[in-house]
């Protein structure tokens, strides 16, 4: 059987970063399939953490670089887009309160993994996307362009692919390596996984003998065979049948590669808060307080019963001796164990059981900004299936929402005229003068719809910028017009920020210096130059849905848009705005002089010959002089909300 039906994008895995990816992409607009083989998503997300799901870990982005084990700079860009506090914002709003424990771990306040899950359910739901429980079988790629699924339940289409499967680890709940298998046929290498976060098997018997016995506040350290330490920490960890596991060691063994050749030794000192001194100090009052007993029967105030046994065979000293006729060498003997309890680790444990794998698709061949691969257009990577990796702490799901948010926002939205027949083709105009939070609000608003947000002034910054280079006046409109046909604007999309190229030069940072804010309010009154930009907005409008902030949208370049907002605060309340945007960049400046420049360009703008700002007749008038950001934004969303509606 044979379906053909279209989505602008399929995500393949319905864990963390499927899930996520899936939710952003629909909110965007896009129309989305998900493809998960269980009947339920996010299983693994279910029980990680003890079923209580470390959903990040309430850090700075540069800590959660800092603290992958592999590939770190490769999330840079993703990290810094969508960091830890993105994420516990996106959880709060939806109900789901957050708080932060011991290594700045964040749970869900009820410590109920399901509560994160039912979050990206909701999520999905409410972003239109489309479940499909079926397994994915193979991409369907043609030159070099994937053109959707093969599932078991048959073919499905999209122009862009998004591979979340996870890893290797934790087989149960589904995650098999298909991903890499999808990765290499669209030309991908593959770094071989190896368990990461995974316990400890080790080369003494004796851990059997202890197996499930816990140890709470030891330091476990790690050497390898020329005796340098690759870890050292302190926390919890437990004896299992093979050798040891628990958070302590599932966090040393991201730092363990090839235990061959590197003949790693585990020394766990159980007593660190005591010194070699207290802690013979400590044996000879045990010793005193259980005079009478036998040396074995002395110890259960210093070690667990399961360990006694071990330590006392490890000691060499009779068991049955009096406890006090043990000397000084024996004592001593005792110290060295309970300081540094050696073990000899030979191998990771199996991968099947592993938390979280490293390896995976080789970071050199996805673009790290949008997380698309190089090889095959249209398909992204997204979660474990990348090859990048972290320690215990919430980095590696931090890593997956990060990597999700990046492929999930760089998808491009299809255009408008192959769209026409299944969603409302809206353009909303905002104009008003400069500071009113235009920009602001127009960014935030469209992130949120899944519009794109065009920044007009931004073109004519860029052209302002072009004349300035040239050393030629911004009033001088003879040569200024001369300079047009050199000009070549482009405009990017990434992450939704605009970016400005200039004859292939990225220029987007320098537009925004004082002197070519003024050049771009001079060049904006010349009728050529306003001539010479309009067919870029208008053909940016035909393709997508936007909303397009400037002076003349809604009068001169869309005056069809679906809604017009004319924007405007007191010049005072705008002065305030630029300076506290001012300060954060480090520019230099006075409330008078913003206020001064604030009152020109208003006058510039309103009383040039051509396009003049003025409000169109049928714009809705929004004054955010004594309104906050969010109010403002709402009541933005609202107006919106109520065009499409219409
Ligand atoms: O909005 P922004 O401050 O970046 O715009 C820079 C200048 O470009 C403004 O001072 C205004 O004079 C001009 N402009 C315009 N028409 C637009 C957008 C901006 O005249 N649509």
């Amino acid at each position: 059987m044979r379906n053909t039906t279209d989505y602008d994008v399929i995500v393949i895995g319905g864990g963390a970063a499927g899930l996520f990816a899936a939710g952003r992409a629909g909110e965007r607009g896009l129309r989305v399939l998900l493809i998960e083989k269980n009947e339920k998503v996010g299983r693994k997300l279910g029980i990680t953490g003890k079923g209580r799901c470390n959903v990040t870990n309430n850090a700075e982005p540069r800590t959660v670089i800092e603290n992958c084990t592999t590939n770190g700079r490769f999330l840079f860009s993703a990290v810094n887009a969508f960091p830890p506090s993105a994420v516990m914002n996106f959880f709060e709003e939806r109900g789901v309160p957050l708080k932060t424990e011991r290594g700045f771990r964040v749970f869900p306040q009820s410590d109920r993994a399901a509560d994160i899950v039912n979050a990206l359910r909701s999520y999905i739901k409410a972003s239109g996307v489309t479940r499909l429980t079926a397994e994915a079988k193979e991409l369907i790629i043609s030159d070099g362009e994937v053109r959707g699924v093969s599932s078991s339940s048959g073919e499905y289409y999209a122009k862009s692919v998004i591979v979340c499967t996870g890893g290797m680890s934790y087989t149960l709940t589904g995650s098999t390596g298909d991903g890499y298998r999808f990765a290499e046929s669209a030309g991908h290498t593959i770094v071989k996984p190896v368990a990461s976060l995974v316990g400890i098997c080790c080369a003494e018997r004796e851990c059997s003998e202890m197996a499930g016995f816990s140890l709470k506040n030891v330091k476990l350290r790690v050497e390898d065979k020329r005796g340098r330490a690759v870890f050292e920490e302190m926390g919890e960890m437990l004896f299992t049948h093979v050798g040891v596991s628990g958070p302590l060691v599932l966090s040393a063994s991201a730092h363990m590669r090839e235990y061959e050749k590197n003949g790693y030794k585990l020394y766990i000192d159980l007593k660190p808060a005591l010194s070699e001194e207290k802690l013979d100090a400590r044996l000879l009052r045990d010793f005193e307080k259980y005079r009478n007993r036998e040396f074995m029967n002395a110890l259960s105030d210093l070690a667990g019963r399961s360990m006694i046994p071990v330590i006392v065979a490890r000691s060499g000293i009779d068991p049955e001796k009096r406890v006090n006729s043990v000397t000084k060498e024996e004592r001593k003997k005792l110290i060295g164990l309970f300081k540094a309890f050696q073990l000899t680790a030979i191998s990771p444990a199996p991968i099947e059981e592993a938390i979280i794998t490293s390896g995976g698709v080789s970071t050199r061949e996805i673009d790290p900004k949008t997380m698309a691969s190089k090889k095959c257009r249209g398909l992204y990577f997204a979660g474990e299936v990348v090859d990048v990796d972290a320690y215990t702490g919430g980095f590696n799901l931090q890593i997956a929402w990060s990597t999700a948010y990046a492929a999930a926002s760089a998808i491009p939205l299809p255009d408008k005229n192959e769209r026409k027949n299944d969603m409302k083709h809206l353009d909303v105009a905002i104009d008003g003068p400069s500071g009113a939070g235009k920009s602001t609000l127009a960014r935030l608003a469209a992130e949120k719809l899944g519009l794109i947000y065009v920044d007009t002034g931004a073109l004519y910054r860029t052209v302002g910028l072009y004349v300035l280079s040239k050393g030629v006046g911004s009033r001088d409109a003879d040569r200024i017009i001369a300079l047009l046909p050199e000009i070549d604007i482009g405009m990017e999309y990434s992450g939704g920020i605009q970016r400005m190229i200039l004859n292939g030069e990225d220029v987007t940072d320098k537009i925004r210096t004082p002197e070519v804010t003024k050049y771009a309010s001079d060049v904006s009154a010349i009728g050529a130059v306003r001539a010479f930009l309009t067919d870029t907005q208008r053909s940016l409008a035909e393709k997508y849905s936007v909303i397009m902030d400037g002076r003349d949208i809604g009068t001169v370049i869309l005056p069809n848009a679906e809604l017009k907002i004319f924007l405007t605060a007191s010049a005072e309340v705008r002065a305030r705005r630029r300076l506290k945007d001012f300060e954060a960049k480090g520019i230099e400046t006075t409330f008078e002089e913003v206020l001064r420049d604030i009152e020109d360009r208003d006058y510039n703008d309103s009383h040039r010959e051509i396009a003049p700002l003025r409000p169109a007749e049928d714009s809705v008038l929004v004054d955010t002089s004594d309104k906050s950001l969010d109010e403002s934004l709402q009541i933005i969303l609202e107006l919106i909300k109520g065009a499409l509606k219409e």
